[in-house]
């Protein structure tokens, strides 16, 4: 636009009124309040007030001042608006269990059974026998008991949730003995020695950070001992000169001395996974074979079911933890419990498990389908043509994530993005800005879509955004 001051140009943004009155603006008046709609035109004349202060005036267009091209903006903001703010996002990360993109993905089999539940009365808390108040837990209990071995089980809100009940019921105001090499942070503020204090009960460490041995829990017993707790070091691991007393022993100690054992094991798998040449990751059944009077894990973790804290463990001292007044703040959802009742049911047979469940079927991808997935997205990629971009098949590492098998790199294939048009940071924020979003990898010089976490959908969604991209001034 020709040199004009900075007042004649603001002048000329047209008023709320005119532009309501506008023929633009008329679909846009049937398919939104008046209110929404007003609000959405004033925030929009207020970026523009912006845009124009901000550049030379010669740089202004005239394009941007006609009731049109407002009132596609004006669209754009409240079509946003009316989204879901909670959606679908692209997991190109590799991260299968990515704590900040849902951890998880339900299988199927969970996913039917929640919209079943979700949508009638149910006999959450009925028993239909008896015609009479029945047990939240029962959906479950009998079904764990079968999977793992244990007498007795219940389910809360989380693991986080599972940890501090199971504490305040039986340790609450004693000493719980804890290793220094496994005092752990895990993401999302969960640290030992917090929920310790809220839990109520007194946190004693024994040992070293990179040694502790059996006598070091011993000699820390004394007369208010109330429990030996082993944590699993679910998100690092200590390599060199390091020792940890395994859970066997700790559980011996313990109930020599009359005290309960525990186990935070975080992830908690049912699947042994030396079998799919993965690093060994303890798993639930064995914990309880080790003796411990509890076991707690997640959820949403390895097991692959929903949010939902799990506690496995000897008849007392479930029995005093359900009785614990605590229970009912930490809860378990009716929905949840639908998704958890559906995941367990799988593992009465492993290899359903393994070829259901989101989780283990995208940790136990062998390399060679992973090659396959990554040279089919490739090509689609390649054949629409997307001008600017280069596409290549790269090998790469993944994680597993969720603070499972923390030392281990599982070899994969990217599809890995160079474009000539923009760096790679670039690229990185153009996709993460794309609808539905997508969250990928950032490599020196290029951008890497790692396709362990890909889904069937995703490679559709893809190729459009990779071309609107490329199609965007
Ligand atoms: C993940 C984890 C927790 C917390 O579990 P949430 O289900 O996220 O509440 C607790 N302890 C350990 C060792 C963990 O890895």
């Amino acid at each position: 636009m020709k040199n004009l001051v900075k007042g004649e140009l603001f002048r000329r943004i047209p008023k709320v009124d005119e532009l309501l009155k506008h023929p633009s603006f008329l679909l846009l008046q049937k398919r939104y309040s008046r209110r929404h709609l007003i609000a959405a035109i004033r925030e929009e004349l207020d970026d523009l007030r912006e845009r124009i202060s901000d550049i030379p005036s010669t740089n202004v267009l005239m394009e941007w001042f006609q009731p049109e091209s407002i009132s596609r903006e004006v669209e754009v903001a409240l079509k946003q608006k009316r989204a879901y703010h909670f959606r679908r996002v692209i997991n190109a990360t590799g991260v299968v269990i990515h704590t900040n993109l849902g951890r998880s993905l339900l299988s199927s089999e969970a996913i039917e059974q929640i919209v079943r539940v979700a949508g009638s009365y149910t006999n959450l808390e009925y028993d239909v026998l008896k015609g009479k108040r029945g047990i939240r837990y029962s959906h479950v209990q009998a079904l764990l008991r079968d999977i793992t071995g244990a007498e007795d089980a219940l389910v809360v809100n989380n693991n986080a949730g599972a940890v501090l009940i199971a504490l305040n019921s039986l340790a609450s105001g004693r000493e719980v003995l804890v290793s220094r090499g496994e005092m752990i942070e895990i993401g999302g503020s969960f640290r030992i020695p917090d929920v310790m204090s809220w839990s109520g009960a007194i946190l004693k460490e024994v040992g070293t950070t990179n040694k502790t041995h059996l006598f070091d829990y011993e000699r820390a017993i004394g007369e208010n001992t109330g429990m030996l707790l082993k944590v699993h070091t679910s998100n690092f691991r200590l390599i060199g000169f390091v020792d940890q007393v395994p859970g066997e022993e700790i559980a011996r100690l313990a109930h020599q001395f009359g005290l309960p054992a525990m186990e935070d094991l975080g992830s908690g798998n049912l699947i042994d996974f030396k079998t799919m040449n993965l690093p060994p990751e303890p798993t639930v059944q064995n914990a309880l074979k080790q003796g411990m009077d509890v076991v707690t894990f997640s959820g949403d973790k390895l097991l692959g079911g929903p949010q939902a804290g799990i506690i496995l463990g000897k008849r007392v001292a479930i029995s005093a933890i359900q009785k614990n007044p605590l229970n009912r703040a930490l809860r378990i959802d009716k929905l949840t419990l639908a998704g958890l009742e559906a995941t367990l049911k799988l593992y009465e047979d492993p290899a359903e498990a393994l070829s259901r469940i989101p989780t283990l079927q995208m940790i136990a991808q062998p390399p060679d389908a992973l090659k396959r997935k990554a040279v089919a997205l490739k090509r689609r990629l390649a054949r629409a043509a997307i001008p600017g971009f280069q596409f290549r098949v790269v090998t790469a590492t993944s994680r597993v994530g969720g603070g499972a098998l923390p030392e281990a790199d599982i070899p994969t294939f990217c599809v890995a993005v160079t474009s000539e048009k923009m760096s790679e940071t670039v690229l990185e924020e153009r996709l993460r800005m794309a609808t539905p979003p997508v969250i990928a990898r950032l490599e020196e010089r290029k951008v890497l879509l790692d396709v362990r976490t890909l889904l069937d959908q995703d490679a559709k969604d893809l190729v459009r955004i990779f071309s609107e991209i490329a199609h965007e001034k």
